[in-house]
């Protein structure tokens, strides 16, 4: 038990029939699912990073960091006591303790530093061991590791920058790069009248000569606004161009970057999303004027991977929870888990978390890859995981806090925070339909993308009769024309297949056969627990002791 035990007996009753502490647990060894996809897709140099870190991240006082850094959300300083800009988001001592755990951990660079092929696994895995004890960090650490590609573009201007993102360890207050021990990012293309219609724009950039500029205009949401530079988004005179904008310009002031207001959101609170404006901001340009979407994409393309690492590791605490409380609760003469009602709804839950897992795993996998079918295939499949896994998370995690009756509905559990957290990955870097029409865009533009896809399918052929059932009423739905209506539908298919696939070739038999007679077989409800008959449950929920 990791803290000293609570009184019990007390005057008036015994407090009895509660279920053991969470913390104090390896996150990472008591996740069947993720540790099966690490060593598959990575290996032991990833096994050893992932336990340790699953050891810190589950500690109680890992975990004690999260609920403090979310109880204490950044405070909005825009000035010093005698009225002098400091636009500053300013955050308790818990949010740069887990910043510092995070990048010691290197969970911002060790898909570039580490030399293995499957360095943007451990990126997914230590995201999502990390996001069970706090999602909001890792908002800036995954822009920061997204934005390797689009600096390492341009090395001849951002040197510096890449040296100090490759290795750097979290260096808080501002002061120039040079004089930092590591730097983070963020990332700026969102305004008021436009987020996915990126061309909307209204951010003007006046060239100072060579990669100089200024920006003049606004940004709507600018989250990890402390970060030490942001990719922006402004129109030069060739069109829509990418800028590296920096906190303190070169003559070593602070940039004209304003904080207008500090977002009141949902969740994810920890985590500061400002309002911006820039004044005459200095910027650098990356890439030639014009090619703005071209060098940001990448940026964005290696977002989404953190967005679906993100919202695995926000179901697998979410379940995890719902196994521990039900293990450890009685009702009816019988602990929870073993009433046959719940042991459907943890054997629902389990399914898709395991399927969840082993897509992102294996998209993750792909990122690495240099082969250009497989680079087609991660840009294709990293949009169909974030669109599915990220429309599913809410409700799922509404069951896992269901599953706790009403102490899951209390702040002093985690089950609110993560219901907070969970739409989030869902909205930004692509919302739904974006990311939808996305998917026909690749799958038109990049046949190679479809190969690989149906390639991967084809691959667990024969090991399920009713994913072959569905594979094949799939590809003749694609070959036909797809219109932007179907895109919803033919994103949400494409992933259950792809993870049916991916299960039937990796995963117990118990849990594929269950997850393919689930979703494309007969007999399965709507709700969690509504599975059809004949399936395995003991097998599948066996696979969730929290040891
Ligand atoms: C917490 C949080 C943090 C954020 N941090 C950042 C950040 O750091 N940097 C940044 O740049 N942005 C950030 N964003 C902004 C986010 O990326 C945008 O909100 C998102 O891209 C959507 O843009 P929008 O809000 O303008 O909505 P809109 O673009 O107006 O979209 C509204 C809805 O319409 C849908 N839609 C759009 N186009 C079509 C179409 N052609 N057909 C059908 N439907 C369509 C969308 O899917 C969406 O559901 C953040 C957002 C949140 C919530």
């Amino acid at each position: 038990m990791p803290s000293f035990a609570p009184r019990t007996d007390l005057e008036t009753h015994t407090v009895e029939n509660q279920p053991p502490p969470f913390a104090g647990r390896n996150l990472y060894l008591t996740d069947l699912a993720l540790r099966d996809a690490v060593r598959r897709e990575a290996g032991s140099w990833l096994d050893t990073r992932a336990e340790a870190l699953g050891a810190v991240a589950g500690s109680e006082a890992t975990l004690e960091l999260g609920e403090l850094a979310n109880r204490h959300p950044p405070e909005f300083v825009p000035f010093d006591r005698y009225g002098r800009r400091l636009d500053e988001a300013r955050f308790h001592p818990s949010y740069h303790a887990l910043m510092t755990l995070a990048m010691d951990h290197q969970i911002h660079d060790l898909a570039w530093t580490s030399g293995e092929p499957s360095g943007h696994v451990a990126h997914a895995a230590l995201l999502s061991i990390f996001t069970q004890a706090e999602a909001g960090v890792m908002c800036p650490i995954n822009m920061t590791y997204a934005s390797a590609p689009a600096l390492r573009s341009q090395t001849d201007a951002t040197g510096p920058w890449l040296e100090k993102l490759l290795g750097g360890r979290y260096d808080a207050p501002l002061r120039p790069i040079a004089d930092k021990a590591g730097i983070t990012l963020g990332m700026a293309m969102t305004e008021k009248q436009g987020g996915s219609d990126v061309r909307a724009n209204t951010t003007r950039a006046a060239p100072l000569g060579g990669r100089d500029y200024r920006l003049t205009g606004h940004k709507w949401f600018c989250s990890a606004p402390m970060s030490d530079g942001f990719l922006t988004l402004a129109y030069a005179e060739g069109g829509l161009s990418c800028f590296l904008v920096p906190r303190v310009a070169p003559d070593g002031e602070r940039n004209t970057i304003q904080l207008m207001r500090l977002k009141d959101k949902l969740g994810n609170r920890s985590n500061a999303s400002a309002e911006i404006e820039y004044h005459d901001a200095y910027a650098m340009r990356l890439g030639e004027e014009g090619a703005g979407v071209k060098v940001i994409i990448d940026m964005v393309h290696h977002t989404r991977l953190g967005t679906i690492a993100s919202t695995l590791g926000i179901m697998r605490r979410a379940l995890a929870e719902a196994v521990n409380h039900t293990s450890g609760r009685r009702a009816f003469q019988k602990t929870l888990i073993d009433q046959p009602a719940m042991t459907a709804v943890i054997a629902d839950l389990a399914l898709e978390y395991e399927a969840a897992a082993v897509l992102v795993m294996r998209v993750a996998r792909a990122f690495g890859d240099e082969d250009p079918q497989a680079k087609a295939f991660a840009r294709l499949a990293v949009a169909l995981a974030k669109y599915w896994l990220t429309k599913r998370c809410a409700g799922f995690v509404y069951e896992c806090m269901e599953c706790h009756g009403g102490v899951g509905y209390v702040e002093e559990t985690p089950m609110p925070r993560l219901y907070r957290e969970a739409p989030l990955n869902g909205i930004w870097e692509g919302s739904g339909n974006v990311i939808a029409l996305d998917v026909l865009r690749t799958l038109k533009r990049e046949p190679a993308a479809l190969a690989a896809y149906a390639a991967k399918v084809e691959q667990a052929r024969g090991g399920n009769v009713a994913l072959d059932r569905a594979a094949e009423a799939l590809r003749q739905a694609a070959a036909e024309a797809v219109g932007e209506t179907d895109a919803r539908g033919l994103c949400e298919r494409m992933a259950l297949v792809l993870q049916g696939a991916l299960l039937v070739r990796h995963a117990p038999t118990a849990v594929a056969d269950a997850f393919c007679a689930r979703w494309f077989g007969d007999g399965a409800g709507v709700s969690y627990g509504a599975l059809p008959r004949g399936v395995d449950l003991q097998a599948i929920v066996g696979r969730q002791t929290l040891g």
